[in-house]
Formats: C-alpha cells, sequence, structure tokens
C-alpha cells in the first residue's frame, strides 16, 4: 500500500445509506461505518501509532478482520490507508453508500448546541476552541482536514458538549469571578454529551414516556453523571474540561483546586506535571495501579482491601451525585447505567442500588444479572425508581445527528 493519499472524487451511492464516523485522536484515528437507519456497524477500525516508527491498523468487515504493522507519518496517510483497506477488504467505496462522515468533536464551546455541517468557518470555530480543549480539539481537526480533503461528501460534527448547552445557568456557572470567568470562558461545559442525550432519548422511547426525570451514569473509563428533565439536561458532572465529577479510570474526579496550589508550592510540581497527575496518574489507576474495572473488581473479590477500597470510594461518590442530582430534578423516576461499567458490572450496579435503597431503589438481582445488549429494567416492578441498563452507541448517535443535517 503506498503512502500517497488518495482523492474520492465522489462516492456514488449504494443500496443502502452509510455515515463513516470518525473519531480522530492526536495519534490515532478510529472509524464505523453505521447505517443510521438500523444501527448496524458495518465495517470499523482503527489506525493506532500514527507518527511513531510503526503504526498498527486493524479494519473489519463482517467476518474478516486485517491487521497490519506499518509506518503511517500522519493522519493523512493513515486515512489514504483506511480508504484502501474499504476498497481491498470491503466494503467497496464505490458501493459503501457513504452520504456523509460524522466527525466526534470534544469542545464546541458556547457556540454548537447541536450537530453542525463543517465549513470553513465551523473548523475555524472548533479550532478556537482548542484552548478549551488542547487534548482533543487539535486531534479532531487532524481528521477533519485530511477526511474533507479525500471524501467530497457532507462532513457534520457532532460535539461531546452540545446536549449541555441547554443547562440552566445555575448549573453552568462557577462561583468565579465573572470578568475571568468571561474573559476565559470558563464555566461548566459537560462531555459525552452525545452518550447521556442517546442513552436518555433511548429510556423515553424504551418506557414510551416523555416527561421523566433522569439520571444517566455512564461509566466507562471516562465516567460522567447526568441529570435530565423532559429530554433537556439540567446538570452534568464533568465541567471545564472532563476531569470533574466521579472517579474514572485515570482521572481523579473532584478534587479540592487548592490540591494544585499545594503540589505546586509544596511539591514543587509544574502545572503540566499536575495535569498528568490529575488526568493521566489518578482515579482507579492512581488508587490500584490497575485503571481496569475487570481487574479490580477480581482483585477485591479475591479480598485485596486496595481494590475494595477504591471501590468504595467510586460507589460513595456515584450515590452522593445520585442524591445531589435527585434532589436537583426534584425527584427521580429512572435512574440508567451505560458504558464499559455500567453495562457490565452487575456487582457495582447491586451495590449503588443498595445503598440508594432508601429512596426506595430496588433491584431484581436476577434481571440485574442478565447480560445483554438491549435496554432493559432491571428494578423490581414495586420499585419506587426504574432502574435500566441502556447499552450506549456513540457512533450510531454521530451517524444519525449527521443525517439529521443531510
Ligand atoms: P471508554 O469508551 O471510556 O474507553 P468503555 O465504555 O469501553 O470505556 O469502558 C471501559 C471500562 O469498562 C473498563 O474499566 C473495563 O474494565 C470496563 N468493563 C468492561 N467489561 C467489564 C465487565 N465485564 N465487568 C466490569 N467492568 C468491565
Amino acid at each position: 500500500m503506498g503512502g500517497r493519499p488518495r482523492k474520492i472524487k465522489k462516492i456514488s451511492k449504494g443500496t443502502f445509506v452509510t455515515v463513516l464516523v470518525i473519531n480522530s485522536g492526536s495519534s490515532s484515528l478510529k472509524y464505523q461505518l453505521v447505517n443510521p437507519e438500523n444501527g448496524a456497524a458495518i465495517a470499523s477500525g482503527l489506525v493506532e501509532r500514527i507518527g511513531e516508527e510503526i503504526a498498527f491498523i486493524k479494519h473489519a468487515y463482517g467476518e474478516q478482520e486485517v491487521k497490519l504493522e506499518t509506518p503511517v507519518a500522519d493522519h493523512s496517510v493513515a486515512l489514504a490507508k483506511v480508504l484502501e483497506l474499504f476498497d481491498q477488504v470491503g466494503p467497496a467505496l464505490s458501493e459503501a453508500g457513504i452520504v456523509a462522515v460524522g466527525h466526534r468533536v470534544v469542545q464546541g464551546g458556547s457556540y454548537f448546541s447541536g450537530p453542525a455541517i463543517i465549513t470553513d468557518e465551523v473548523r475555524d470555530l472548533i479550532e478556537g476552541f482548542a484552548p478549551l480543549a488542547p487534548l482533543h480539539n487539535p486531534a479532531h481537526l487532524k481528521g477533519i482536514d485530511v477526511a474533507r480533503e479525500l471524501m467530497d461528501v457532507p462532513h457534520v460534527a457532532v460535539f461531546d458538549t452540545a446536549f449541555f448547552q441547554s443547562l440552566p445557568a445555575e448549573a453552568a456557572t462557577y462561583a468565579l469571578d465573572k470578568e475571568v470567568a468571561a474573559k476565559y470562558s470558563i464555566r461548566r461545559y459537560g462531555a459525552h454529551g452525545t452518550s447521556h442525550q442517546y442513552v436518555s432519548g433511548k429510556v423515553t422511547e424504551f418506557l414510551g414516556d416523555s416527561e421523566l426525570k433522569q439520571i444517566v451514569l455512564h461509566l466507562g473509563n471516562g465516567a460522567s453523571a447526568s441529570a435530565v428533565k423532559n429530554g433537556h439536561a439540567v446538570d452534568t458532572s464533568m465541567g471545564l474540561t472532563p476531569l470533574e465529577g466521579l472517579v474514572m479510570g485515570t482521572r481523579t474526579g473532584d478534587i479540592d483546586p487548592a490540591a494544585v496550589f499545594h503540589l505546586s508550592r509544596v511539591g514543587g510540581m509544574s502545572t503540566d506535571e499536575i495535569d498528568t497527575l490529575f488526568n493521566k496518574q489518578s482515579g482507579l489507576k492512581g488508587l490500584t495501579g490497575d485503571n481496569d474495572m475487570r481487574a479490580i473488581r477480581d482483585r477485591a473479590t479475591a479480598g485485596d482491601a486496595e481494590a475494595r477500597a477504591a471501590l468504595d470510594v467510586v460507589v460513595h461518590r456515584l450515590i452522593k451525585y445520585v442524591g445531589a442530582y435527585t434532589a436537583v430534578l426534584g425527584g427521580l423516576d429512572t435512574l440508567t447505567f451505560t458504558a464499559g461499567i455500567g453495562e457490565n458490572d452487575p456487582d457495582l450496579r447491586a451495590e449503588v442500588c443498595e445503598r440508594l435503597a432508601f429512596m426506595g431503589i430496588k433491584l431484581d438481582l436476577e434481571k440485574n444479572a442478565v447480560r445483554s445488549k438491549e435496554p432493559r429494567v432491571i428494578s423490581t416492578e414495586n420499585s419506587a425508581i426504574k432502574v435500566l441498563v441502556v447499552p450506549t452507541n456513540e457512533e450510531l448517535a454521530i451517524a444519525q445527528q449527521a443525517m439529521s443535517l443531510i
């Protein structure tokens, strides 16, 4: 496979319509070809370690999976290789029916409250929000720029922050000097919004009730909680950045900002060192050395006190947020678990719900133990609050939002 990017002039429509969803990171490019109507993931893959000596490429289509290790100089070469793989392994681009490319973008500032067709102006706005998401937006732009060059279809940006633009001012505002906050655009933007919107929408659809007071717990490597009333977000745990809120795989979640002053003055640490400590070396990893919940769960089950203590911190933080958001909502109809841990760790769900029994939450332990890819209620008939597991699907949500604009 040659390294020169190939320009795709026109992608003709096949028998079905698809959206190519791209999540571009600083040294990676993940993609999924989605049928936005039935949610099928037709093909998917990733390119990792872009710019390093040897990159890793994986492309999966039906039963076929191709893995390659080869140098990939930049995102332009990465996408060209992906497009080649589509033609070699399938589905051929001429038959893939791609009508749009949906790009995941973490930070849309106070400007974007929904998806946007990427024009030059929109691209520049995304660049302008880079100081608010220095790890993410510049990396997304690499993917956006090369995809716009190589693929002659509408490109749509779907923002992680958009769902939370509806937060009431009192929830979005930090009690910071208002001129400083305005000058530096400091407010609560939230993140994981595409997932919270998708999952809370599924709950509404599943229960056939659009007037619900909902809490959604998105518990993956990153973790966040949201309070949703009648389909609109009214609070969320991630703030200016995805660092705030719940205990995460490698992030602290809530921590007294004075810890920063202390580590700087007493520990002599630089801003970048503290940033790395809080974002990459804390959370479950900082408490136990592991950031994979499965490993921590296994250790706790085997009697490891450190792992058990970390789980206690996780559960404590979760029930604190559920209590707070129930008060914000003025009651609660549904509590929904989603993402890697939320969907797959029945023990964590049981521990959280046990601590919330005082609210009238009753978990059906048999239903809680069932593994499924479908949305489901796991509380008992007489539970005061319905507890659900709803698998998230950010790629499908991005594909559907992209389709809504074209
Ligand atoms: P992200 O998309 O934020 O990287 P995911 O939503 O994929 O993360 O979630 C990853 C987390 O889910 C990891 O901590 C992983 O250990 C956890 N996880 C996956 N399967 C299970 C399981 N069966 N039991 C407990 N945790 C699980």
